[in-house]
């Protein structure tokens, strides 16, 4: 069977992991949740006593982080279970900041591709589509607006027990689209053969139905 790459990529609380990962199931593929990697290396940052706006000492980890991806979606970091923590408010203020430097991204950058290598997969971030996977079978840039994707994020939130409040977390969600898109290396931009989602007026099903025949048509274009 030929060996499929869909690149899911956008804004922050868009969406895309949530629809991915549904995708990633209907078409039996393997989902791959880049946002994790840069969150638990974020975290590690921290919790070495390191301020992650210092590009230097974020940097110099880069040898000793190891972070692995399970296909249960638990996130593992230099041996520690770290798939909650990553989710934090802290965290999400911080990881911006870690994934502007290009030392961190070309390191994460290249276990991505190793996981892309042998299988088929659902990858979803704000760089896959034009600089991680460019030859991916499908690029879909999914977008909601702002207000749509910050009570969206807010109730995934409170759903899981993580404390934050409705401004709180659009004020997070509009800082670090801010950042995203204007860092210089690998900023989140639609590539020029991706399709755009807006999902601001669909359904979680309606998503999921809506990235599949984007996939169907392509795939059965090629
Ligand atoms: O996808 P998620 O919102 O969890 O990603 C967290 C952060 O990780 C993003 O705001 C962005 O700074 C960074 N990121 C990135 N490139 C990716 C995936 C995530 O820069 N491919």
């Amino acid at each position: 069977m030929k060996k499929v790459t869909i690149a899911i990529d956008g804004p922050a609380a868009a969406g895309k992991s949530t629809v991915a990962k549904k995708v990633s199931q209907a078409l039996g593929y393997t989902y791959i949740d880049t946002g994790a990697m840069y969150r638990a290396f974020t975290y590690y940052v921290m919790k070495k006593g390191l301020d992650p706006k210092d590009e230097a000492a974020s940097i110099s980890l880069v040898p000793e982080v190891d972070i692995e991806l399970h296909s249960d979606g638990r996130v593992i970091c230099c041996g520690e279970d770290v798939t909650k923590v990553i989710r934090e408010p802290q965290v999400s203020a911080n990881v911006s900041y870690i994934a502007s430097y290009k030392d961190i991204r070309l390191a994460l950058v290249e276990l991505q591709r190793k996981m892309a290598q042998r299988r088929s997969v659902v990858m979803d971030g704000r760089d896959i589509g034009t600089y991680v996977l460019p030859n991916a079978d499908v690029k879909i840039f999914q977008i909601a607006d702002v207000p749509t994707r910050a009570v969206r994020r807010y109730e995934e939130n409170i759903s899981k027990g993580i404390k934050c409040t409705l401004a709180e977390v659009e004020e997070d969600v509009r800082r670090r689209d801010y950042i995203d898109s204007h860092r210089d290396f690998a900023p989140l931009k639609p590539a020029a053969d991706s399709v755009l989602l807006d999902t601001s007026f669909l359904s979680i099903e309606e998503a999921v139905e809506a990235v599949l025949d984007i996939i169907k048509r392509k795939i059965g274009e090629a």
